[in-house]
């Protein structure tokens, strides 16, 4: 019998994806630096507090064209430890975020993070009865495991905590019989109020331009975890049918990676 593996887009086994919260200017930075090296990620906005006096705040009218090529994802409305709210607060800051930046940038936003990395059982459940399709947690795992509850997305590592050491280690993985993610967050005014931006220069620049590495979103790394989960396998491994409409890429018999096109069937 065929031995089948998923891969990421491109046959490849490494993914790495950013993740920043809370839309301040700084963003604006480092999207520079992202772009410059190739590399990808999500920023997770609060449409209620564009005109706060608390930070300043990327405006609506650059957020489609800054963000333009990453993902712009949901972190609520107003920002509260959703913990310590009731529940139908929760889902209005949430459903009304959603609205407001969709009406921005014109997709279905279905990504979240959790604003002051705050949940629960019943917050988890609720969000994705309103369409949120991941949320991400704060705090460091040093893993490159793929996440076990995307309601719950336990990054790699904050930008602050052994950022440099463990890009090196995910270099350095060579193992394709596994799949690996390094994922990382923070929010861009620890670099602008901060120390600057050298260490984020510093990581892009080693990390980008690789051949082994898939550079991604958030969600675009949940959508390629779906369309494989959703190949349609004959009970032989002989042949496989992909209902989805984007591609799907898999290693059979762990030679190079093959897509299958969105619709095709195709003999293994
Ligand atoms: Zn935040």
């Amino acid at each position: 019998m065929n031995k089948v593996y998923c891969c990421f887009p491109g046959g490849k086994h490494k993914a790495l994806t950013m993740s920043y919260d809370d839309g301040r200017i700084y963003d604006r930075q480092l999207v520079e630096i992202f772009n410059r090296h190739g590399i990808k990620g999500t920023f997770h906005l609060n449409s209620g507090l564009f005109q706060s006096g608390y930070g300043k705040r990327v405006q609506p009218e650059e957020i489609a064209e800054l963000y333009k090529g990453h993902e712009v994802a949901c972190h609520t409305a107003t920002h509260p430890t959703v913990a310590r709210c009731p529940l139908p607060e929760v889902i209005e800051e949430t459903l009304s975020d959603r609205r407001a930046l969709e009406r921005i940038v014109g997709y279905p936003v279905r990504g979240m993070s959790y604003p002051n990395g705050s949940y629960s059982a019943e917050i988890k459940q609720a969000m994705k009865n309103c369409g949120i399709e991941y949320s991400r947690t704060v705090g460091s795992t040093d893993s490159f495991a793929l996440p076990e509850d995307l309601m719950e997305w336990r990054p790699t590592c904050h930008h602050n905590h052994n950022l440099m050491e463990l890009g090196k280690q995910f270099t350095e993985l060579h193992k394709k019989q596994y799949l690996y993610l390094m994922y990382v967050w923070g929010h861009s005014y620890e670099f602008g109020e901060g120390g600057g931006f050298q260490p984020m220069e510093e990581f892009c620049s080693m990390m980008g331009g690789r051949d082994d590495i898939w550079y991604c979103t958030n969600i675009e790394f949940v959508d390629a975890m779906k369309t494989f989960k959703s190949l349609q396998f004959a009970a032989d491994n002989s042949f496989v049918h992909n209902p989805s409409a984007a591609s799907a890429f898999i290693s059979v018999n762990d030679a190079p990676a093959v897509e299958v096109k969105g619709g095709a069937t195709i003999l293994l």
